[in-house]
């Protein structure tokens, strides 16, 4: 048996409650008399803590509105509960305010809102099922090491899963690995990356994208990004991606060309809405290569045909020849069957905007063609920028996350760094950030260890809690002053992720240990780690090894410790010794163990 939704259908003199889709009540103004102005989601109870999402912002009678809150609040007295979290739209809060403001019991939370590139506005984020989340995040290319910039936009997507689960709200949340079919320069005609880096390794392309996968989970891992429910491979996707394009074919979206099958965009009366704006951009994005025959510079290849005769590591048997899916097709496919064929949410970097998320909106709306958006929200992290220019493998300076930490940078240091940035604005990275991050760090973890005393360490601690049952314990431990702190978390984090403004207010609370006891420090840090996955309370002193100054070249420091150990190796003892000195005249200590030479940086830490 379904449980017993809290909030049922309810017929009253100014508003009625009906079912609607499943989990879902339409709110009906009887004063005005339209139908389906409002909505009410009865969500799930912690406790002796309810919570309610509404959005009565469309009603225009406030007689109604006031007795679907009355609805609301007496049906949920009724089931014996106690407190009522209230999600409502921003716009008719005062609405609620006023008729609340005397009743301890209903706390009115905001409603989660987000950028959504599609109109470029801040929107509450409304799911199609009641209480669940289809999420996709465009997955990395497998062709090399993943950089820093590569990295922001699974923090972004991971703070954003974080906020909707802590919302009570269940997220089925799928990455992609792209190990065929992306070119370079996002090109549609060319070398696919992948392919070009098993000719140039010398290695197997399962070699090549088994080992670059294996290292983007191991950085994911370190950063405490969690992993999301499927982890779908373009390989593995390629016959359902020439279904797709068949029926596109078939239904006159497509043309075929020597080159390959073409995404015909004159077709799609909305294209390029994404990109809004920047239509330019868009057009730039599609000059990137001229393909003889196609119809508008912004045509794509849905599918590749190999005309040149030479011998791929990766290709298909197609209606349209030997050849291999375009870079844009995989993620509507992937996306689609795993997701089903209208999901929430889109992610990826902000690069994505202008081209391939548009050509991922117009293929899949031309294969659904029900007149409806694909997915109703789209959004995307700025670029982290190094040396004044997007961190980019073709533009030579990069860094991985492995660079850091053999500065001495802690990787959950570099996850605060991102956190201390709103995804949608751009970031200048640079190594002495870096290594503030990580004393910033190191300095909050030493502080909330003293603020949880004993409690440090525990695994509760890591314990994901959503706001009703952080709210609930904060209740049973009869604090308000906890309440209101994760309620300042909650506003922080739900006003489109500014992790930004929740680190700040932590870091002001983390400077006055004593003023909460320590079982409130307990549900604080844990709705804290919920939120921003900095495992705090759990890293200890010994978890932050001196940082490196800027001044230290490692590459330098490596090789001559190599070169020592080759003399170490012929019993050259003079020699490793002069080099040893050598090295301490730059403040580098080396100490010889069984395992092999280590090296620190004297007077540090
Ligand atoms: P790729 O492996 O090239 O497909 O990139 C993986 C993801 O990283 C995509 O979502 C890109 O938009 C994103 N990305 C690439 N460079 C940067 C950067 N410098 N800053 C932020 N995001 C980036
Ligand atoms: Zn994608």
């Amino acid at each position: 048996m379904p449980p017993t939704p809290l909030v049922g259908p309810f017929d009253g003199a100014s508003a009625r409650l009906r079912p609607a889709e499943p989990g879902r009540l339409a709110v009906d103004d009887l004063v005005r008399g339209t139908v389906g102005v409002g909505w009410v989601e009865p969500g799930s109870v912690a406790g002796d803590t309810a919570t309610v999402r509404v959005s009565t912002s469309g009603i225009a009678s406030p007689d109604a509105v006031a007795e679907v809150l009355d609805a609301i609040t007496s049906q949920v007295r009724a089931a014996g509960i106690a407190r009522l979290l209230l999600e409502t739209d921003d716009e008719d809060r005062d609405r609620y305010t006023t008729r609340t403001g005397g009743d301890p019991d209903v706390t009115l939370v905001p409603a989660l809102r987000v950028t959504n590139s599609l109109g470029r506005r801040v929107q509450r984020v409304v799911t199609r099922d009641a209480g669940a989340v289809g999420l996709y995040s465009c997955g990395p290319t497998v062709y090399s090491y993943q950089h820093l910039g590569n990295m922001r936009p699974y923090v972004f997507a991971d703070s954003l899963k974080r906020a909707l689960q802590w919302r009570g709200m269940h997220v089925q949340h799928v990455i992609n690995i792209t190990d065929v079919g992306h070119l370079l320069k996002d090109a549609d005609q060319g070398e696919d990356k992948v392919e070009e880096a098993s000719r140039a390794e010398g290695r197997s392309v399962e070699e090549i994208t088994r080992h670059y996968t294996q290292t983007y989970w191991d950085d994911l891992r370190s950063l405490n990004v969690m992993f999301p429910d499927h982890w779908p491979k373009a390989t593995e996707y390629v016959p359902r991606m020439i279904d797709f394009a068949a029926v596109l074919e078939e239904r006159g979206f497509a043309y075929p060309l020597p080159a390959g099958l073409y995404f015909d965009t004159a077709r799609q009366p909305g294209y390029g809405e994404l990109a809004g704006l920047d239509f330019d951009g868009m057009l730039e994005g599609a000059r990137v290569d001229p393909v003889e025959g196609k119809h508008h510079k912004t045509d794509f290849a849905l599918w590749r045909t190999f005309t040149d005769g030479r011998e791929r590591l990766m290709q298909w048997e197609s209606p349209w020849g030997l050849g291999a899916p375009g870079w844009h097709l995989e993620c509507s496919v992937m996306s689609m069957s795993l997701l089903g064929d209208h999901f929430d949410i889109h992610t990826g970097g902000i690069d994505h905007r202008e081209l391939h998320h548009v050509n991922e909106i117009a293929q899949s709306e031309a294969y659904l063609s029900d007149g409806r958006p694909w997915v109703r929200y789209w959004m995307h992290n700025e670029f982290l920028n190094f040396g004044g220019a997007k961190m980019a493998k073709s533009a030579g300076g990069i860094l991985r996350l492995a660079d850091l930490v053999a500065l001495g940078v802690h990787p959950l240091a570099y996850r605060m760094l991102l956190l201390q940035s709103h995804y949608g604005s751009q970031l200048a990275f640079t190594e002495q950030l870096a290594l503030n991050a990580h004393v910033a760090l190191k300095r909050l973890a030493a502080r909330i260890s003293e603020a949880l005393g004993a409690a440090t360490g525990g695994d509760g601690l890591r314990e994901p809690v959503t706001l009703a049952e952080a709210l609930d314990e904060a209740a049973v431990l009869g604090s308000s002053e906890l309440a209101d702190r994760l309620l300042a978390l909650d506003a922080a984090m739900v006003d489109d992720l500014h992790t930004e403004r929740l680190l700040a207010v932590l870091s002001d609370w983390s400077r006055a240990p004593s003023s909460l006891p320590v079982a409130e420090w307990e549900v604080l840090v844990r709705a804290v780690n919920t939120l921003t996955g900095l495992d705090l309370g759990r890293l200890r002193p010994a978890d932050f090894v001196p940082p490196l100054p800027a001044d230290i070249d490692v590459a330098w420091v490596e090789d001559r410790l190599a070169e020592r150990e080759s003399a170490r190796a012929v019993k050259d003892w003079a020699l490793a010794d002069r080099m040893r000195d050598e090295l301490a005249t730059r403040r580098i200590r080396l100490e010889d163990t069984p395992s092999g030479t280590h090296w620190y940086v004297a007077g540090e830490g």
